[in-house]
C-alpha cells in the first residue's frame, strides 16, 4: 500500500509546463497525480529554440532515444555560439562547448598560451578547442568516450509536442481550458484549486507555475516578489521570425551584435529560427522589424512574433505550495541559452526535494537559495558580454560599458584581467573554459599569467602546444559534414 498520490497540477503547457510533467510523471510513477491544464487560446511564447550540454543527460535520465527526439524535433547538433560584433562591431569569437588545450591542476590552459605567444607561438586560443574548429568546419560526429561536448537546436512546438505524447503515456492527464481564477485556502494561504472558465475546478497539493510571463499563481495570486535585473541586462524586447534554410543547418547559434542589442540565428534541421533582442529605448519596434528582415536568409515563413519582457527573477521561487517553473520564475537574455536548462535545474532539484507528506519550509528554502544561486551566477556570465566591450558607437554600448556591475562579476574581470586566472565557484554552470573563451573573446586581455608556464623549455612548450593543435586538427579532419551526420543519424 502506498499513501494516495501526490496530486501535482501543472499550470500552462509550454516547454515549461511539457517538461515538467514528462519528468515527473515518468520519475515519481504511480506515487504522483500529474495534471496539466494549458489554453490553445493564450498560446506559447514561441522561442526557444538553442540549448546547451546538460540537456543531453536530460534526456538520459529520463530514457529519451536521441535520434528519436531530434527527429520529432527537427533538432541539430550545437557545439557552441558565434559572436558577431561584440568586443568592437566587427570581430567575431566563439564560445564553445569543449575544453580548449590542456589544463595543469595549477594553472588553466590560457596561462601556457599565453605563455607561448610570447615565446612566438601564435597560433590563436582557438585552435586548441576540438568542439570550435569542428563548429567553424562545420562537422560533427559522436566521439568515443563522450569527446565531442554538445547540445541541440530545437523547434520549441515540436518539442513541447514531444513531452507531451511521452507525459501522456506515462499517465499525465491534460486539460485544455483557460484558468480563471486562482483559490487560496483560507487558512493556510497556499493554493486550493484552479478554477477554470469553463466553470471546471482542477485541485491540488503542490502546483508548478508554468504560465509564463503571466506567472499567474507565484506572482498574481501569491505576490513571491521581483528582482528587476534590467539595469545590468537592459535589453526588453524581441522580434522573432522563421525563415527557409537556405543552406545545409551549421552545428552552432549565431549572436550577432547590433547598436541596440543583438540577432540570433538558429539553423534547425527544416527551418530557421531568427530573432532581433533590443532595448526599446535605443531602438523602436519598427525599425527592429526593418533590421531583422534585412539580416535573415531565405524566405520568411512567420509572421514576426513581438516579444516584451522584464529581466531579472522571482524572488521565491518555490512559495507555499507553489514553485515557478520556466519563465514564471524569471527571464534574463536568450544570449547563452540558459532558460531551458534553468526550467531543468528547477524540475530535477523539485523531484530531489519531493515532498512527501507536508512541505517542509527547509526544502523550500533550500531550493529557493540554490536555484537563486544558479540564476545570479548565469547573470553575471552574461552582464559579462555587455560590459566588456571596446564598443563606443552607439548610446546603448556606451550604456553598457559604463554601467556597474555586480561586485560578483567586477572581482572575476579584475582577477582575470591582473593574472589571467579564472576559478569556477560552487558548481556554476559556466566552467572556467567558458569564462576564458567569452573574457578574451570580449578583449580582456590578461596583464600576466601563471610562472609555472615557464617551467616548461622552449621545446617542450613548442611539443605541447603542436601535439594538442595536431589532435584537434586531425580529429576534425576526419568528421562528417555535420548536416550529413544529421540525416543519416536521425534517417536511420
Ligand atoms: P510559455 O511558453 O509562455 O508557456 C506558458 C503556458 O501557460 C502556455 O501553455 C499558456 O497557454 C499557459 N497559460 C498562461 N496563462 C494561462 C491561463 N490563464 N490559463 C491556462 N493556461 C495559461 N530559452 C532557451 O533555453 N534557449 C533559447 O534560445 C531561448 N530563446 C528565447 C528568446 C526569447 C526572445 C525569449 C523571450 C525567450 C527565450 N528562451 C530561450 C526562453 C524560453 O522560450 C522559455 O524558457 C521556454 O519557452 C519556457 O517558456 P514557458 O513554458 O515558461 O512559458
Amino acid at each position: 500500500m502506498i499513501a494516495s498520490p501526490r496530486r501535482i497540477v501543472v499550470a500552462g503547457g509550454g516547454t515549461a509546463g511539457w517538461m515538467a510533467a514528462a519528468a515527473i510523471a515518468r520519475t515519481m510513477g504511480r506515487t504522483a497525480e500529474v495534471t496539466l491544464i494549458e489554453s490553445n487560446a493564450i498560446g506559447t511564447i514561441g522561442v526557444g529554440e538553442s540549448t546547451i550540454p546538460p540537456l543531453v543527460t536530460y534526456n538520459r535520465l529520463l530514457g529519451i532515444g536521441e535520434a528519436d527526439f531530434m527527429r520529432a524535433t527537427q533538432a541539430t547538433f550545437k557545439l557552441g555560439i558565434l559572436f558577431d560584433g561584440w568586443k568592437d562591431g566587427s570581430d567575431r569569437y566563439f564560445h564553445s562547448f569543449g575544453t580548449t588545450g590542456q589544463d595543469h591542476w595549477s594553472a588553466g590552459f590560457q596561462h601556457f598560451w599565453m605563455n607561448g605567444r610570447e615565446r612566438g607561438h601564435d597560433a590563436a586560443y582557438d585552435a586548441y578547442c576540438l568542439e570550435l574548429v569542428a563548429a567553424m568546419e562545420g562537422k560533427f560526429a559522436h566521439l568515443p568516450d563522450e569527446r565531442m561536448n554538445y547540445a541541440y537546436q530545437l523547434d520549441s512546438s515540436l518539442y513541447a509536442q514531444f513531452l507531451r505524447r511521452m507525459a501522456e503515456g506515462d499517465g499525465a492527464r491534460r486539460i485544455e481550458g483557460k484558468i480563471a481564477r486562482v483559490a487560496l485556502d483560507g487558512e493556510s494561504g497556499d493554493v486550493a484549486a484552479l478554477h477554470l472558465e469553463s466553470g471546471g475546478v482542477v485541485e491540488g497539493d503542490l502546483f508548478l507555475d508554468c504560465t509564463g510571463f503571466r506567472a499567474l499563481l507565484i506572482e498574481q495570486a501569491l505576490h513571491a516578489g521581483f528582482d528587476d535585473w534590467s539595469h545590468w541586462l537592459p535589453c526588453d524586447s524581441a522580434i522573432a521570425v522563421q525563415t527557409e534554410n537556405v543552406r545545409p543547418p551549421v552545428p552552432y547559434t549565431r549572436a550577432m551584435a547590433h547598436d541596440a542589442g543583438w540577432q540570433w540565428r538558429i539553423p534547425l534541421q527544416h527551418r530557421t529560427g531568427n530573432g532581433i533582442v533590443y532595448c526599446s529605448r535605443y531602438l523602436d519596434r519598427d525599425t527592429a522589424l526593418e533590421r531583422l528582415l534585412g539580416n535573415v536568409e531565405g524566405t520568411v515563413l512567420t509572421e514576426p512574433n513581438n516579444i516584451r519582457f522584464v529581466t531579472g527573477a522571482r524572488r521565491r521561487q518555490w512559495h507555499r505550495n507553489v514553485v515557478a517553473i520556466g519563465l514564471s520564475g524569471g527571464f534574463m537574455e536568450p544570449l547563452e541559452s540558459t532558460s531551458i536548462h534553468l526550467i531543468q535545474r528547477a524540475i530535477l532539484r523539485l523531484i530531489r526535494m519531493m515532498p512527501g507528506g507536508e512541505i517542509s519550509p527547509r526544502d523550500v528554502a533550500e531550493f529557493n537559495d540554490q536555484q537563486f544561486a544558479d540564476m545570479e551566477q548565469i547573470r553575471d556570465f552574461l552582464i559579462l558580454h555587455y560590459k566588456a566591450t571596446n564598443r563606443r558607437d552607439s548610446p546603448f554600448w556606451r550604456q553598457c560599458a559604463a554601467m556597474e556591475v555586480p561586485e560578483s562579476l567586477a572581482q572575476k574581470i579584475a582577477l582575470f584581467r591582473e593574472t589571467g586566472r579564472v576559478f569556477r565557484r560552487n558548481e556554476e554552470l559556466f566552467a572556467e573554459n567558458s569564462w576564458v573563451q567569452v573574457m578574451l573573446g570580449q578583449g580582456i586581455e590578461p596583464a600576466a599569467y601563471h610562472p609555472i608556464a615557464d617551467k616548461l623549455r622552449d621545446e617542450e612548450l613548442a611539443k605541447f602546444l603542436a601535439t594538442l593543435r595536431d589532435n584537434v586538427a586531425r580529429t576534425v579532419a576526419g568528421l562528417p559534414a555535420h548536416a550529413d551526420y544529421v540525416a543519416q543519424y536521425c534517417g536511420g
